[in-house]
């Protein structure tokens, strides 16, 4: 075990109401100056990211903006060693985020998260999730900034809303996969990271009814438990107290049927089937996401019952360095037909 452990955290997170127009400002104050590079998705180009680039322009810095989806991470690279910003302002949901994460990371500049959807614990970990990478994320740093405009979030759709709760229910399941690993693999476990993993989640369950209701309440609430989550990541140094089994399940999920539901639904999913496997109380998570008005079968995932057993089958072998439940119970298909059954996620 290493004794020397590092951690890089973010140096400011801003949550509340209109604090988009405080970007310029916070930056300034920060000490960055000169160019600013600000990527969005071409949803988010409109209000919110002009909103980015009033605001930057205001406080004097010169700024170019670029819209990054569909673009491949390199494109991104390419156009930040061309201007060499002072800073990546990512400013979108989950595949911006991501996107300016990884690209800001390579090429050595800080990079400023506002996220316009609270969909996954993206918006503030130090892990980037890119497509062309395969299904595993990446360990890349964290955001210098996180600007979180709960206004700007809650007029994203509910259901992004409901599936960030899904990826932040699964922390019940992924710190006990941690744990697990640290007791039969001696694998390092910090009991901080996994706490602050745990409130996140207990707070989206005790939460479930004010964030059902879609108030700027609530959406603080879930928020500010992915940035938790996302700090968790950052003191752990890795994902494990926001990844284990459940995570593996929903990326086995995308290999096998994709784009037809989110991340955090399909990691939500994960965390029913992977609790009964742990032996935890699933039926609690199960009803939880029910209040949330997130996804707990297959059929609201939109995908086949057999993609569900496929998926449980073949997370165990999609990260052999990550020791989970899936490793320890050798799960075959007809246990995995089983688990699916008893839970109630196909019929
Ligand atoms: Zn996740």
């Amino acid at each position: 075990m290493n004794s020397v452990h590092t951690i890089d955290l973010p140096t400011k997170v801003i949550v509340g109401e209109g604090v988009l127009k405080q970007v310029g400002d916070i930056c300034r104050g920060m000490g960055y100056r000169h160019k600013i590079l600000v990527l969005s998705g071409p949803h988010t180009r409109t209000l919110v990211a002009e909103t980015v680039l009033d605001s930057l322009r205001e406080a004097s810095f010169d700024t170019t903006d670029m819209t990054v989806e569909g673009a491949p991470a390199e494109h991104v690279m390419d156009e930040i060693k061309r201007i060499s910003p002072s800073l990546v302002v990512g400013v979108g949901g989950g595949k911006v985020i991501d996107v300016a994460k990884y690209a800001s990371y390579r090429t050595g500049v800080p990079f400023v998260s506002v996220p316009t959807a609270a969909s996954h614990d993206g918006i503030a970990s130090p892990m980037a999730s890119l497509k062309s990478l395969g299904p595993i994320s990446i360990t890349a740093r964290a955001p210098v900034v996180i600007l979180a405009d709960t206004e700007v979030i809650s007029r994203s759709p509910y259901r992004l809303t409901a599936s960030g709760c899904g990826d932040l229910i699964a922390k019940f399941t992924a710190v006990r996969d941690w744990k697990l690993a640290y007791r039969e693999r001696g694998e390092y476990y910090g009991d901080y990271a996994a706490n602050l993993a745990l409130m996140s989640a207990e707070v989206i369950a005790r939460n479930s009814k004010v964030i059902r209701e879609n108030s700027v309440e609530g959406i603080r609430t879930v928020v500010e438990a992915l940035i938790s989550s996302g700090v968790a990541m950052c003191i752990a140094g890795s994902s494990r107290p926001c990844s284990g089994s459940e995570h593996l399940f929903a990326h086995a999920l995308d290999l096998i049927a994709p784009d037809r539901s989110l991340h955090g639904e399909r990691c939500g999913v994960g965390t029913i089937l992977m609790a009964y496997l742990h032996r935890m109380n699933w039926r609690r998570i199960k009803k939880v996401l029910e209040e949330i008005g997130a996804p707990t079968t297959a059929d609201e995932l939109r995908v086949e019952p057999e993609h569900i057993v496929d998926a449980v089958v073949r997370a165990r072998k999609l990260r052999p360095d990550r020791f989970t439940i899936l490793e320890k119970r050798k799960i075959t298909e007809e246990k995995a037909l089983r688990i699916a059954k008893a839970t109630g996620v196909i019929p």
